[in-house]
């Protein structure tokens, strides 16, 4: 048995949120040691090369964007930037539709070329009339009506979390825009881009510029507790086992992912459905709300990387209940989870000398930059706490 050493902060997870603390931490004369159960930085975050040479994202399309400058300044110490549209259609029908719904989605509805003037009309006469939607049926009919709703979203939540819309938070499908514009980029924030070589190459940055951080990975909470006596634990994992899920299991939703690898033959063979050359499908992303195919979407990060090869990687994501041994991909936005978490959250109200943060630490949906700025500010709090 080594001997327990001795340091300030013991940091669980190599993700966003336990990466940011630990560089500023470092950076402010403190000895931390990050560890993470996987073998790998970046939590979910993380990419790398596949045997066709293609960066994927093996926990999911990670597409990142913010409207905060504060985040790009920061992260911009680490990475350049490539910038990206993010460009996603939806299939159902037995075609592709302008995805989120905008002036072009209504005129492929409609058959025939339109203007705003017509569409606002078309949504004042079909959106249903609720004040403060409160759920993410209502968050959707309220703003299109019903026909839409059912068209895109209805079936995909279902499929995506197994609930109804009706029982999920007005968030989770008030994160999609509704536009009047043509605007067809799937997301709506200033700044869109990816890491110029990729989020690992940004995080093994961050890493070497946390003056001596110590990272284990492979490692689990359980070992590293044996190994390190510290002064306060950052704890980005999932707050309920933290707890021993002392009132019980908070939900999740988790994904498998089924990767194809196409050659260029094959490829030129699909051209006239991608449109492209050296490509599988036209977008970078399709979302297929049906619930009768079994995925929600297809995603082919070459669109979005750019990469000159023979070859392309489609991904296929099949959601999944979670159970132990499976990734807890998402918290599931419900009033009910909110309840749940709040009882966990009281306990660590209670734990001055812990800091539970994250998106599973948090329980909450959050996206990599509100994470980021999390992990930021916690930081501030934790350097003047221990500094003084
Ligand atoms: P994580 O990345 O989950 O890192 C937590 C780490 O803690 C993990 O590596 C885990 O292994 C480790 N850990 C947990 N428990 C233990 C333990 N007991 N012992 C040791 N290690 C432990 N955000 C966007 O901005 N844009 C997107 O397009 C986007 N797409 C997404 C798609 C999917 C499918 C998913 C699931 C998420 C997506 N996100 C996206 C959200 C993004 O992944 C998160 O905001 C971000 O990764 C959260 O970082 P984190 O450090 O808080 O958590
Ligand atoms: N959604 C939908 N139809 C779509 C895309 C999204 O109904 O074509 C809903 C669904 O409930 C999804 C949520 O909107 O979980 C948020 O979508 P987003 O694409 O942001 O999901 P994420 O990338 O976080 O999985």
């Amino acid at each position: 048995m080594s001997a327990i050493s001795s340091i300030d902060f013991l940091i669980v997870g190599a993700g966003f949120s336990g990466l940011v603390t630990a560089e500023r931490l470092t950076n402010s004369g403190f000895r931390c040691v990050v560890i993470d159960q996987r073998d790998h930085l970046g939590g979910n975050a993380y990419d790398c090369y596949d045997e066709t040479g293609i960066l994927i994202h093996p926990y999911g399309p990670h597409y990142f964007r913010t409207n905060s400058q504060r985040i790009i300044d920061y992260l911009s110490r680490f990475t350049e930037w490539q910038h990206v549209d993010y460009e996603i259609k939806s299939f159902t029908r037995g075609k592709f539709w302008s995805f989120p719904i905008n002036l072009n989605t209504f005129e492929e509805w409609l058959g025939r070329s339109s203007n705003e003037e017509e569409w606002s009309e078309w949504l004042a006469q079909n959106k249903v009339a609720i004040d403060q939607p409160q759920n993410s049926e209502e968050v959707i009919v309220s703003q299109v009506g019903w026909e839409l709703y059912r068209a895109f979203f209805e079936q995909y939540t279902l499929k995506q979390w197994k609930l109804h819309p009706r029982e999920l938070q007005a968030s989770v499908c008030g994160r999609i825009p509704i536009r009047l514009n043509r605007d067809n980029r799937y997301l709506t924030d200033t700044f869109q881009a990816l890491p110029a070589k990729g989020y690992t190459a940004m995080f093994q940055s961050m890493v070497d510029q946390s003056p001596g951080v110590e990272v284990k990975l492979s490692t689990s909470f359980s070992d590293a507790k044996q190994q390190y006596s510290y002064q306060h634990l950052i704890f980005t994992g999932p707050i309920d086992a933290y707890y021993n899920h002392c009132f019980g299991a908070l939900p999740y939703r988790s994904l498998r992912f089924e990767r194809e690898t196409y050659q260029a033959p094959e490829l030129t063979a699909r051209e006239e459905i991608s449109g492209k050359t050296g490509h599988w499908q036209p977008f970078l992303q399709v979302n297929y709300p049906d619930l009768d195919v079994p995925f929600t979407r297809i995603v082919e990060i070459k669109h979005a990387t750019h990469q000159d090869i023979d070859a392309t990687t489609i991904v296929k994501e099949f959601p999944e209940d979670w159970s132990p041994g499976k990734e807890p991909f998402y918290p599931i936005p419900t009033d009910e989870s909110a309840a749940l978490y709040a009882r966990y959250r009281a306990l660590a109200d209670q734990e001055p000398d812990v800091s539970l943060i994250g998106r599973l630490g948090t329980y909450r949906y959050y996206n990599m930059d509100q994470v980021t700025g999390m992990a930021l500010t916690e930081a501030e709090k934790l350097i003047k706490r221990y500094s003084q």
